[in-house]
């Protein structure tokens, strides 16, 4: 518990120092107008008490400044709740966009064994709760901090009247903190499971709608709507549980007040009776109870709020935190333009659950050939595109560009030497310019159409209503597969780097798209040293070097005729896929 307590300092502390302060004038602008505001609380219970004291002694101009007084309190205070809540909110609303931006960079740039432990949507919705959970904590403690600052300033002009009965009404008060914090803990727990139920929710969700294809002509619906509502069954249960657990400090607190009334009159009426007491006394007091007790209620939810805000902080700090295996060493070396002669010596590659995808990996391919990866799934060919340009390190052994260890440079400059055509969807939101153009910082229209020519899809893309300027859904739904290939051959195109990472599509295009691409992409690799995970015959033939690939090692590499001759796994393979060519 003391090393809990501890932590949960450094998180606030921490909160406060990195995300907060740069926003300190606003915090202090609503500080000092919630000090105000709390003065103007506590003027009610002391002018309650003058204005009955001038009745008792028959001071009558309190029927002129009596109202004044009153009214003066009013505005005030409100006017001070208007500037503490507005400057506070909108120190709040920057704090937390900041916050977003600075999760969302982290999570960009993370390495990708790290995103790999969550899928994409539950990253997304841990990234919106946290944030506006974490937002509402601060606000509940600033809105303590004025629950405070009314309640000790009343309090202190309820001492001024009478000492002694106010003694006897703290203690009462402070007998509503053991209650107040059972109650609190419980809140706590209850949170904590609603949270990881939010954010189960909010992933089931996403992770179903960008799934729809599937789910559809697989008629998954229903399984959806089942595994879907269990969650919600379950947040409906814990929300309800948690409504049920902060109803209850309402009542404890209610019957508090009351009874704290209630002593006052015991006491009062004995005092007053004794003489040391009078009825102006016993009204301002009574105001005094009247305008503490609300924020002392607040005050139960505070703590609650302050506890969710340490569960948000343990989760979001981490994001920020991480650091990136992948990066620029200290005296990093940048990658100048290569010929793209690539060695891979003796790589190991384990994924970070420990699977052994590449052992004892050897090859040596001379600038400007084109690598045929062929081999059984899983036998590590998409592993080898990981390394190249840094997604994953190797474990163990080197990659070589040129001579130089791709961990020794830059990794901006090693991926600039690297294009990549994927089957996997490489559109993003933005218009097809944008997206071919992705290629190259500053690529020039003309850049962009002759590429897209180059690539064969100047024709496809003139043709649509607003031609290059049409916009794209993320992932590229109102594309064929085909149109995808050559819109991203058309972004490899005008990257125009020496290496190239070519993943051939599995599927098979209609013959005149799969002309169409075959003579882009050899447009595409010529000069360049390609890699290509290769499916086709007509690839394979076309190939300097064939290496074939099983459970992680090379067992062969030569031309097509060579391999045939060896009568290996190839020769296997070819029998198995290509025969009936
Ligand atoms: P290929 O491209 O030849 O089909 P991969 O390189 O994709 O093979 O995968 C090689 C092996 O590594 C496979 O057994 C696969 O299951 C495993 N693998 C791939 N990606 C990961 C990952 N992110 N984490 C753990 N294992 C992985």
């Amino acid at each position: 518990m003391q090393a809990d307590e501890n932590y949960s300092n450094t998180g606030y502390r921490r909160l406060w120092r990195d995300w907060i302060r740069p926003f300190r004038g606003q915090i202090l602008l609503s500080f000092v107008f919630m000090v105000v505001a709390a003065l103007a609380s506590a003027g009610y219970s002391k002018s309650i008490q003058l204005i009955l004291n001038a009745y008792e002694t028959s001071d009558n101009t309190v029927i002129y400044w009596g109202p004044i007084a009153i009214v003066m309190i009013a505005v005030i205070k409100g006017f001070s709740a208007y500037i503490h809540t507005v400057a506070s909110n909108s120190a709040l609303i920057k704090f937390a966009a900041k916050l977003q931006n600075a999760m969302y960079k982290s999570l960009v740039k993370a390495d990708m064994s790290r995103l790999q432990q969550e899928t994409p949507a539950e990253l997304a919705s841990r990234f919106m709760t946290d944030t506006t959970l974490l937002q509402q904590s601060v606000q509940s403690i600033l809105a303590g901090v004025s629950a405070v600052l009314i309640i000790v300033a009343t309090i202190g002009v309820m001492l001024t009247i009478d000492w002694k009965i106010t003694l006897i009404l703290i203690a009462i008060f402070l007998l509503s903190v053991a209650p107040v914090n059972a109650v609190g803990s419980k809140i706590r727990e209850i949170t904590k499971h609603t949270q990881a139920q939010m954010s189960g929710m909010n992933s089931e969700i996403i992770e179903g709608l960008t799934n729809i294809r599937m789910v559809r002509t697989y008629q998954l619906e229903s399984h959806l709507n089942k595994t879907a509502k269990s969650v919600f069954d379950t947040l409906r249960f814990l929300r309800i549980k948690d409504i049920n657990w902060r109803s209850r400090l309402s009542p404890i607190m209610e019957i508090i007040s009351g009874s704290a009334v209630a002593a006052l009159m015991v006491v009062v009426s004995w005092r007053i009776a004794a003489g040391t007491t009078t009825v102006a006394d016993f009204m301002g007091l009574l105001t005094g109870v009247a305008v503490v007790s609300q924020p002392a209620r607040k005050l139960g939810d505070t703590f609650a709020l302050i506890m969710q805000g340490r569960a948000v902080m343990d989760r979001v700090f981490p994001i920020l935190d991480a650091k990136n295996e992948i990066a620029d060493k200290p005296n990093a070396k940048v990658l100048e333009t290569v010929t793209g002669h690539v060695q891979f010596k003796q790589v190991e590659f384990a994924y970070p659950n420990g699977f052994k995808a590449l052992k004892d990996f050897t090859l040596d391919v001379p600038a400007g050939s084109r690598v045929a990866l062929v081999g059984p799934s899983g036998a590590g060919k998409s592993t080898v595109f990981n390394l190249l340009p840094r997604l994953f390190d190797a474990t163990g052994g080197q990659v070589l560009i040129d001579g130089q260890d791709v961990k020794d440079v830059t990794v901006a400059s090693l991926r600039k030497q690297i294009a990549v055509v994927s089957q996997e969807s490489v559109l993003l939101s933005g218009t097809v310019k944008e997206n071919i153009g992705f290629g190259r910082v500053g690529a020039s229209d003309a850049d962009i159409t002759s590429a897209a020519t180059a690539a064969a899809s100047h024709g496809f893309i003139d043709a649509l209503a607003e031609g290059y300027d049409t916009k794209v859904t993320s992932g590229g739904n109102h594309f064929s597969g085909g149109e995808k290939q050559r819109l991203s051959i058309a972004r490899a195109i005008l990257r125009d780097a020496p290496i190239l990472l070519l993943d051939e599509p599995t599927s098979a295009l209609d013959a005149e798209s799969e002309t169409a691409i075959k003579a882009a992409l050899d447009r595409l690799a010529k000069g360049r040293t390609t890699f290509i995970i290769a499916h086709r015959l007509s690839t394979i033939l076309d190939a300097d070097m064939i290496v074939v690939m099983d459970k992680g090692r090379v067992v062969e590499t030569g031309t097509h005729s060579e391999l045939l001759d060896n009568n290996g796994l190839y020769a296997e393979l070819y029998r198995l896929q290509f025969t009936h060519f």
